[in-house]
């Protein structure tokens, strides 16, 4: 059975004081695991050792926003997958549109980054999403594979550790403006169908999330389609009782399965 995920990308928010708040809430809502699901908050990179010493203990892993594609050197403002692992990091956000858009991340770049990521022993969280401009434009599926295929075609297969794919359409980041639980899996299926260029198997143990105004008044009925395994969520994740909120959604609909 494939793993199921609520993953959390705080982005560029969150203080010291903010972080402790939003941690104990976090750890009172989800003492444990319920249905297998996975829990996880990805901090910016400042936050992350104190975010993993403060979840010692509970099952909320912790997780990057990003990671360099380079073991060491002179790459300023640049973290390693190795630095990541030292500080408590086991996933790493790759590709999030945010980078792809902003900062000119490409799909080879993207590509390499997750190459490392997986060589370190890393789990990645790929990011990958059509701009509203191009679904209204019948391109959804185009811009879904090549992302997809650049990835598919420098990863080992069978993957060690596995990888995840998290799908985001970008008209719903942070607009308030969901796929309805039918149109994201309807997409879902396409990504499904797509990842077996690497096989049946390799299609049906990888986890896709969907990223995308998630929040505890519609995760149920996302996580209860067929190829959703699970949510990033942004906005959302910076409230511990929306947070928890989600997860409860995601065990509601994936203790069903
Ligand atoms: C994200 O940025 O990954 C995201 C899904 O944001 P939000 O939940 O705020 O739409």
């Amino acid at each position: 059975m494939r793993k199921t995920y609520v993953m959390g990308n705080w982005k560029m928010n969150g203080s010291r004081a903010a972080n402790a708040t939003l941690l104990s809430g976090l750890k009172a809502g989800v003492p444990a695991l319920r249905a297998g699901v996975e829990i996880a908050v990805c901090p910016p990179f400042v936050y992350l050792e104190a975010t993993a010493a403060a979840l010692a203990g509970s099952p909320i892993g912790v997780g990057a926003q990003d990671v360099s594609e380079y073991d060491k050197g002179a790459y300023t403002g640049e973290v390693s997958v190795a630095m990541l692992k030292d500080v408590g990091a086991t996933y790493a956000i790759i590709g999030h549109s945010e980078r792809r858009s902003l900062y000119g991340e490409t799909d080879a770049w993207v590509t390499q980054k997750t190459v490392a990521a997986l060589a370190g022993g890393m789990l990645p969280v790929v990011c990958i999403g059509e701009l509203e401009s191009e679904r209204e434009g019948g391109l959804t599926e185009k811009v879904l594979a090549r992302q997809l295929d650049a990835v598919l075609a420098a990863i080992p297969n069978p993957v060690p550790g596995g990888i995840v794919i998290a799908y985001e359409p970008v008209w719903a980041i942070g607009t308030g403006k969901t796929a309805t639980p039918e149109m994201a899996q309807e997409t879902h299926a396409f990504i499904r169908n797509h990842l077996k260029k690497g096989g049946e198997a390799f299609a049906a143990q990888t986890a896709v999330l969907y990223g995308g105004s998630v929040k505890a008044s519609n995760a149920e009925g996302l996580f209860s389609m067929p190829d959703i395994d699970g949510g990033l969520v942004g906005g959302a994740s910076l409230t511990a009782d929306e947070f928890v909120g989600i997860y409860n959604g995601a065990v509601a609909a994936f203790g069903r399965r």
